[in-house]
């Protein structure tokens, strides 16, 4: 199941965030989380299915620790987290000390993207946010398991 991980690390009597599940309606959303943690890092968060074709609609979910770039040709380390149920997509507020991730999340950005290629190494798409804008492609890195760079692409 797409959401495994997420509830494994999370005990839902002692967060306020959703249990949540995949769904089958896919609304092409993202969020930027901003995340005050033991450290302030950036949770981008793209609406697909978990793998592809699996018709598992999650939030597929990147700890971004710089942020997102906003400069065409910038890159920036995105490490891949677990998938979030869809319903995180509006949460915000305080995890409480003691649970994973504890610590003030904030909705940072928000908004609709269009999908231009996702294949298992590479997602290229458009963001249509109130504050980021434009193509962007995340890549999948050697560097380790789970980091890809998401660089910001000229229009
Ligand atoms: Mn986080």
């Amino acid at each position: 199941m797409a959401l495994e991980k997420y509830k494994q690390k999370r005990k839902f009597k002692s967060t306020p965030e959703p249990k949540g599940k995949a769904l089958k309606k896919l609304q092409q959303r993202f969020v930027i989380h901003e995340h005050h943690a033991s450290h302030l890092h950036y949770d981008f968060r793209l609406e697909m299915e978990s793998k592809i074709d699996s018709g598992e609609i999650v939030l597929k979910s990147w700890a971004v620790p710089k942020n997102l770039p906003e400069k065409v040709g910038e890159r920036r380390l995105a490490v891949e987290v677990e998938d979030h149920p869809v319903d995180y997509i509006n949460f915000y507020g305080v995890i409480p000390e003691g649970n994973y991730g504890a610590g003030t999340v904030k909705i940072w950005d928000n908004g609709k993207y269009d999908l231009i290629r996702r294949t298992e190494k590479e997602i290229e798409f458009i963001l249509h946010g109130k504050k980021l804008n434009g193509p962007y492609v995340l890549v999948k890195t050697h560097f380790s398991k789970n980091s890809w760079l998401i660089i910001k692409l000229k229009e």
